[in-house]
């Protein structure tokens, strides 16, 4: 009997995704190349394995994290069905016994007769071939084999496919100290798009020399020897050139004038939105590798992020993407192929949790494809929305893989200004939006989908 549905990859996403094919009751083949062939991070034949920390983040539903993870059971996950059986210490977060998950995952879906697995390279060719089963799920994730990138940017266009992350800290908006940093483009060009932080020249020598003194965090085997683009380089390496060299160039404060003084700064560093809801803001030309407690010490000098939350660190590392505002419809189908949706790292989220989610996602609207109805999307008021709408975003930026946070939320209407008041309430209207999409989904879905 042929498959109705194939899934490419064996990690967080794929796993997820082929669990909730099979258990819909289709047959569902699912690929994955390891250990025929290897990727330079992992170390098993086993699926979901985890390739670096063994913790799921917080478990608590007053946080994103957690009111992922809450999402995520109510829809049937396998990830957190497994991830809950062999829960190991980890305070507030839900960590695992990373050897125990993966096996539990392996074992779960070595158990449905309607799971075909191959292991195999999955090559274009072969998705080609696939396609004429059925929908075909690409979750390769962050270190997809080069053969199939290769096909994913002749589908998607070779500037849609980023095969490394070089990204700046992003910020909550909230968290800007706005009696400090001040709105407004260079020579009034652009109107208020950029926040900028204006140092003194005391204030940036300060800063230039903890960044200098501050730890980086190391490279993995497989990133050793890397160069990187002249636009890329980290901040720190640049910093390292000369003691004026982010005065002249990241930095460089000509075109600003700060209203407080009424003169051009020593130096600015620029904050642009990371998203239409200006709720996030990334630091323009600040991606490092420094350590992330090293991040949040060194930028939190700048003048105005004294206080500053970081949802998201800068990182410079191996990661396989796509341009998700411009490659994928609103249920990662590719535009231009809709027959193959994306799920997982590829797919421009950032983390294991939002790997699985999305993974969890393509799955359930796989089994609404083969059924005959339409996808249906959660609202961008819940943790899943968020990232979805995140993903969506087609306001000019830098387009950046993205973790669930406060700062993805749309924001409140009338805003509250107590910020342990206002998360209370974000969560609140998160867990409502949250209950009535389900129902939706399972109407949708009826006795194929999640079960109260
Ligand atoms: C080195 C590294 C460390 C990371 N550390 C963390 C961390 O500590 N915490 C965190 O939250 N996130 C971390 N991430 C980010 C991310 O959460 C993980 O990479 C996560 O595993 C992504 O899930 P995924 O399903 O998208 O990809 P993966 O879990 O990597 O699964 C992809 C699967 O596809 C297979 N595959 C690839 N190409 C092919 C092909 N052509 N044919 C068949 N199979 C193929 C691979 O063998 C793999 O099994 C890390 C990423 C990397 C690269």
């Amino acid at each position: 009997m042929k498959p109705s549905a194939t899934v490419i990859g064996a990690g967080l996403a794929g796993s997820e995704a082929a669990w909730q094919i099979a258990r819909a009751g289709y047959l569902v083949r699912l690929v994955e190349m390891r250990p025929t062939r290897s990727t330079p991070a992992h170390k098993t034949d086993r699926f979901a394995e985890l390739v670096c920390s063994n913790s799921f983040k917080s478990d608590l539903e007053s946080t994103p994290a957690g009111l992922l993870k809450r999402e995520m059971r109510d829809l049937g996950s396998l990830t957190l069905a497994v991830a809950d059986r062999c829960r190991v210490p980890g305070g507030e977060a839900l960590a695992v016994d990373r050897e125990a998950f993966s096996q539990g995952v392996t074992e779960a879906l070595g158990a449905l007769p309607n799971v075909l697995l191959e292991r195999n390279e999955a090559t274009g060719e072969d998705v080609e071939r696939w396609l004429q089963d059925g929908p075909v799920v690409v979750a390769t994730g962050p270190l997809t084999s080069d053969g199939l990138a290769e096909w994913l940017a002749a589908k998607t266009g070779s500037d849609r496919l980023y095969f490394f992350d070089a990204v700046s800290p992003t910020v909550t908006a909230e968290s800007i100290d706005r009696s400090v940093a001040f709105a407004g483009s260079r020579y009034g060009k652009g109107g208020d798009d950029y926040l900028n932080c204006p140092f003194t020249r005391e204030e940036y020598d300060a800063f230039v020399a903890a960044l200098l003194a501050a730890e980086r965090a190391p490279l993995h085997d497989f990133e050793q020897g890397v160069r990187y683009f002249e636009g890329c380089l980290p901040i720190e390496e640049i910093a390292s050139r000369g003691a004026r060299s982010l005065a002249f160039g990241n930095f460089k404060p000509v075109g600003l004038t700060d209203p407080r003084t009424g003169r051009r700064p020593y130096a600015v560093l620029q904050l642009r939105p990371e998203n239409a809801d200006r709720t996030l803001y990334s630091l323009v030309a600040c991606q490092t590798r420094l350590k992330w407690g090293e991040q949040a010490r060194v930028f939190r000098m700048v003048p105005g992020l004294q206080n500053a939350e970081f949802v998201r660190f800068g990182v410079i590392h191996r990661n396989t993407y796509l341009h998700a505002p411009t490659v994928f419809d609103r249920t990662l189908r590719l535009r231009n192929l809709s027959a193959v949706r994306c799920a997982g790292q590829i797919t421009g989220v950032e983390g294991y949790m939002e790997s699985a989610a999305t993974g969890l996602l393509a799955g359930l609207w796989t089994v609404l494809d083969l059924s005959g109805s339409e996808p249906v999307e959660p609202p961008a008021e819940c943790v899943l929305g968020s990232l979805l709408a995140y993903l969506a975003d087609q306001t000019e930026r830098d387009f950046a893989p993205m973790n669930a946070n406060w700062g993805l939320f749309p924001p409140l209407e009338p805003p509250l200004r107590d910020k342990q008041a206002r998360r209370a309430a974000l969560a609140q209207r998160a867990r409502e939006a949250f209950g009535r999409w389900l129902q939706d989904v399972r109407a949708a879905l009826g006795s194929a989908g999640p079960q109260p």
